[in-house]
């Protein structure tokens, strides 16, 4: 195992998780992130204070064992959402918002304390800052005498030097398609596979509203609430324990639609809204945010925006082989088999590549 040394590509969940095992391990590797940050899909508010949660929120640890063990092991406090009280219900803009006994689901969704990038901020302490490159987006990899060779678009070349026998990327499987050339290529079928697969939550945008006070619990209101009207169509609380008080929805909008509207007006779109879900203290955040990952380019491929398809399953790389099988492992939610989209599926996937190595 000691002969081995690991390319990772991208520092998503999965990535950063691949490092922390094969650290422990004692194998040789690199992670390799485009972007100035570790988190990928993971990415909370800007502190200071608790941070609120721009992507993932949700976790359910009696069907996710392993995020339930890691976050046990890394000592991150959770939570469960906050669904006391009515719910919301915005039929028509004739119609006030209808007011719902509270519904409340048999798997309560947990939180983390403080939003879900603490498990990546805490993940990234037990990995060595000499193996993580940020900024480092990876354009083409080459497959030369069983060997793998990077090349990134603004790193020095000393990298296309650099020789790898393993390559795994964590990033999403259609991003992998679209944005890495393969010399030799990989096979057709294998290509079409990736391609073909959705990147979960790619298509959406989230808006974030910070308020001094959680004012909706004290009207009796859980601060969920669906819209027919929208720009949001689902909205939940998102107040975090250590005090600080807020509201986050998804929006209904088309990625293409979002792409035309102004981002100040969507911003206001939102606002209002809140103010007639919740009144007019809803109109006054301390902050707000949107983050609308269809269009970040290290997230949503061009397929990813179109919102329709439905969430794939089963793990769509393991029935094509070919000349890069042994070199090139692919990994990332998406690649899981049984909790893909996920952030389970990210540590399943990271799991299942590792145990490939050889
Ligand atoms: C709005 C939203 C809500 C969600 N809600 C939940 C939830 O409640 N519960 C849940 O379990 N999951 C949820 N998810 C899904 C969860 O975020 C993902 O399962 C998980 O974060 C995926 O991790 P990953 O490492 O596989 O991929 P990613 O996080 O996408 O990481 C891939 C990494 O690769 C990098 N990269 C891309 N291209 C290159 C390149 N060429 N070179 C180098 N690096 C590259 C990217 O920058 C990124 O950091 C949600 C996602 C979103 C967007």
């Amino acid at each position: 195992m000691n002969t081995v040394k690991v390319a990772i590509i991208g520092g998503g969940l999965s990535g950063l998780y691949t490092a922390y095992l094969l650290s422990q391990m004692n194998v040789e590797y690199q992670l390799f992130e485009a972007r100035d940050r570790l988190g990928g899909r993971i990415l909370s508010t800007p502190g200071p204070g608790p941070r609120h949660d721009l992507g993932p929120a949700w976790m359910w640890p009696d069907f996710q064992p392993r995020l339930a063990a890691l976050v046990e092991e890394l000592e991150i406090a959770t939570f469960a959402q906050h669904t006391e009280g009515a719910t919301l219900l915005e039929r028509s803009p004739q119609q006030p918002p209808r007011r719902m006994v509270g519904w409340e689901s048999g798997n309560t969704s947990m939180r983390i304390h403080s939003g879900v990038q603490q498990i990546i901020d805490a993940l990234a302490t037990k990995v060595p800052a000499e193996h993580i490159l940020l900024n480092c987006r990876i354009t083409k990899v080459t497959l030369r005498n069983s060997s793998a060779f990077l090349k990134a678009s603004d790193e020095p070349s000393s990298l296309e030097n650099v020789e790898f026998t393993h390559v795994i990327s964590a990033m999403p499987l259609r991003l992998l398609a679209q944005s890495i050339e393969f010399d030799p290529p990989v096979a057709a079928s294998r290509m079409t596979q990736w391609a073909e697969t959705p990147t979960w939550m790619a298509p959406h945008a989230k808006y974030v509203a910070l308020y001094p006070a959680p004012f909706w619990r004290a009207a009796g209101l859980s601060g969920t609430a669906q819209s027919h009207i929208g720009p949001m169509v689902e909205i939940h609380d998102a107040c975090d324990p250590a005090g600080s008080a807020a509201l986050f929805g998804f929006i209904g909008l088309p990625a293409s639609a979002r792409k035309t509207m102004d981002q100040g007006a969507l911003l206001e779109a939102c606002n209002q809204q809140m103010g007639r879900l919740f009144g007019t203290d809803a109109t006054t955040p301390l902050a707000h945010y949107i983050k609308d990952w269809a269009w970040d380019e290290l997230t949503a491929a061009d397929g990813d925006r179109l919102a329709t398809e439905a969430h794939h399953s089963g793990r769509t790389d393991t029935a094509t082989k070919d000349i890069w099988s042994d070199v090139l492992l692919v990994s990332g939610t998406e690649a899981s088999l049984e909790h893909n989209g996920y952030m389970e599926g990210a540590l399943d996937a990271a799991q299942v590549v590792i145990s490939r190595l050889h």
